[in-house]
């Protein structure tokens, strides 16, 4: 066994169906009076049901969360939570809505209460990103970790099932690379298993029956575990090029994590040997080497996108996406050649299923 270290840092979670019948008990438990709470425009009504809910404990809503956090939205809802003398803010949503209270838990010190909606992890990682000047910046910091997590499936069970899909990929994604990540441990290593081992098994059931209040739950489960594993150790390669991806292309995050999560294993986990076993096992397999074309068959059966091209990318984009992700030096376990890369993204771009040895 390799030598590690393990410190554990998570927000207290609160899991279970109706689960936020205990929103008044967890506020009071932050010692907050007056919590602001934010959504994205779509989901303003449930912000307001909240609110109304919350009384005297509300001091209002904020329903201008939208993707990649522009620091003009993260001006706005500091200025806000000061008008109301918020004390508290309570995110409602999917990762752009946490990633809004954590931008604003950065400049206010304002505790966080986070009731994730979809699957996308962000609750439990003090990672921020805030966009400013069409760059987004990211960075580490636990002042943004949310205080308290209410993870309720039933709030998840209006997702639709394309996103339900694609957000239980890109939470797969968090688990598949934390388990070769350079700082990874044994913890987390379990957490990463069982958490892909949730999601591919409540994820069919999801597309087949997407109120089913047992796959809804499970893969909110096994998102808590694939967000906590993404919160403590490095991310390699595939977060690289979704984030180059996502942010000098605009495509869209989990859609975008859903098409390269293949091909990114089936480039890495040749070198990754303990990683392949596990994810292997996860996902019921006897061949370690079959991972990547297993999790591209699962997703094409899901229904999910298959390619950077329908997802908006321009062929003459790929050479670009290359250049990019090639320029910052990170740990992964095969080491990056621009060529090889390259060869990456080509087959994400066409969307043809990848072969062990891309
Ligand atoms: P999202 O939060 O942008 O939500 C997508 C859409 O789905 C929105 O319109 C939202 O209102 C709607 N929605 C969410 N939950 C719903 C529900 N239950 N029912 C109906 N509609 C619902 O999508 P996301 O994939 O959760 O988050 C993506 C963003 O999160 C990206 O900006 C990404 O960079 C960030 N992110 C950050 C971290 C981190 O650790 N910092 C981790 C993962 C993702």
């Amino acid at each position: 066994m390799k030598d590690f270290i393990y410190q554990a840092s998570s927000p207290r979670v609160v899991f279970g169906a109706d689960a936020l019948q205990h929103l008044e008990r967890e506020i009071d438990l932050l010692g907050a009076r007056r919590a602001l709470i934010l959504s994205t425009p779509p989901q303003a009504a449930g912000a307001h049901a909240l609110a109304q809910r919350l009384g005297d404990r509300a001091a209002g809503v904020f329903a201008q969360a939208v993707m990649h956090v522009p620091i003009e939205s993260a001006q706005a809802a500091r200025v806000e939570a000061e008008r109301l003398q918020a004390d508290c803010a309570i995110a409602l949503g999917g990762g752009s809505t946490i990633g809004l209270g954590k931008a604003l838990a950065l400049t206010s010190g304002l505790p966080i209460l986070a009731i994730p909606t979809t699957y996308a992890g962000s609750e439990m990682t003090p990672i921020y990103g805030i966009t400013e000047v069409g760059l987004k910046k990211t960075g580490r910091d636990p002042r943004v970790l949310p205080k308290t997590v209410i993870y309720d499936p039933t709030l998840s069970s209006t997702l639709p099932v394309a996103l339900s899909v694609c957000s239980g990929l890109n939470a797969i994604a968090h688990a598949a690379e934390g388990l070769y990540a350079a700082d990874s441990n044994p913890i987390l290593d379990l957490m990463a298993e069982d958490g892909v081992r949730a999601l591919v098994q409540a994820l069919p059931v999801l597309h087949q029956q997407p109120q089913q209040a047992e796959a809804r739950a499970q893969a909110l489960y096994g998102a808590w575990l694939c967000g906590s594993v993404l919160g403590q150790v490095s991310m390699a390669l595939h977060h690289k090029l979704c984030h180059t991806l996502g942010g000098s292309f605009n495509l869209p995050h989990a859609e975008t994590h859903s098409v390269v999560l293949p091909h990114a294993l089936a480039f890495n986990l040749g070198h990754a040997p303990q990683a392949a076993q596990r994810l292997a096992r996860a996902l019921g397999l006897d061949q370690p080497g079959a991972v990547a074309g297993a999790l591209w068959d699962l997703a094409q059966s899901l229904g999910a996108p298959m390619s950077l091209r329908e997802l908006g990318l321009q062929a003459t984009d790929v050479d670009t996406a290359c250049a990019l992700a090639m320029t910052q030096q990170y740990p992964n376990p095969r080491p990056l050649d621009a060529r090889a890369v390259r060869q990456l993204l080509q087959q994400a771009y066409e969307g043809v299923r990848p072969s062990a040895s891309t």
